[in-house]
C-alpha cells in the first residue's frame, strides 16, 4: 500500500509517460496499486495517484448490470467513447469525500497491454465505462472535476478547498481548486 496523492499535488496534473520496461518492478507496481485501491475502497486507481508518473491503471468495478470487471492496463489508449452522454455520480480517491454528477459517455473501449506485455482490449458500459474514462483522464493529467461546469463545478471546488485534507494536500495551490468562487455559490 502506498500513500495517495491528493488534489493539489502537481503529479496529478502532469501527463504520465509510456511504460517501456515490462519487468518485475512493473508487476510490483500493479500489485501495490491494487493494494492501495482496495485499502481506500476505490473502484479504480491510476499510477500517478500514488506518485508514479507511468501510464498504468487498475480497476475492480461493477457496471450497471452488476457485472464485475477486474484488471489492469498498461499504456492504455481510449479508442472509443460513445453512446449516450450520461450524468452520474463520480468521485476520486485523490479528491476524497467529494462527489459530483459528471457527464460521461455510456460506452468506452480501451486498448493497451498487461504487465507481462500482452495486448488487451477492454470495453465497458455504464459505471464501468465511466471508470475507464476517469482513469484514462488521470494518465493525461486530468481530473473528473475538469468535466464539471457551472454550479456543480463551483460546489465541488468549494468543498475541496474546505475539506479537512485540503491544506495538507495544498489544494489551494492547484490551478483548478484555486479558481475563484463567486459569493453565494
Ligand atoms: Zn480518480
Amino acid at each position: 500500500m502506498r500513500p495517495l496523492r491528493l488534489l493539489g499535488d502537481p503529479g496529478l496534473r502532469t501527463p504520465c509517460e509510456e511504460v517501456t520496461e515490462f519487468d518485475g518492478s512493473l508487476a510490483k507496481l500493479v500489485e501495490d496499486m491494487f493494494a492501495t485501491m482496495y485499502a481506500a475502497q476505490g473502484v479504480g486507481l491510476a499510477a500517478n495517484q500514488i506518485g508514479v508518473p507511468l501510464r498504468v491503471f487498475v480497476y475492480d468495478c461493477p457496471d450497471d448490470e452488476d457485472v464485475r470487471h477486474l484488471g489492469h492496463l498498461v499504456n492504455p489508449r481510449l479508442v472509443a467513447a460513445d453512446g449516450v452522454e450520461m450524468r452520474g455520480p463520480e468521485g476520486c480517491l485523490s479528491v476524497p469525500g467529494i462527489e459530483a454528477g459528471t457527464p460521461r459517455f455510456d460506452r468506452a473501449v480501451v486498448e493497451g497491454r498487461t504487465a507481462d506485455g500482452a495486448t488487451v482490449r477492454v470495453s465497458g458500459t455504464g459505471f464501468f465505462a465511466r471508470c475507464l474514462q476517469h482513469e484514462c483522464d488521470h494518465l493525461d493529467g486530468g481530473l473528473y472535476l475538469d468535466h464539471l461546469t457551472g454550479l456543480r463545478r463551483f460546489r465541488a471546488l468549494r468543498e475541496a478547498r474546505r475539506a479537512p485534507w485540503a491544506e495538507r494536500a495544498g489544494a489551494a495551490a492547484d490551478g483548478t481548486a484555486a479558481e475563484p468562487v463567486p459569493a453565494g455559490a
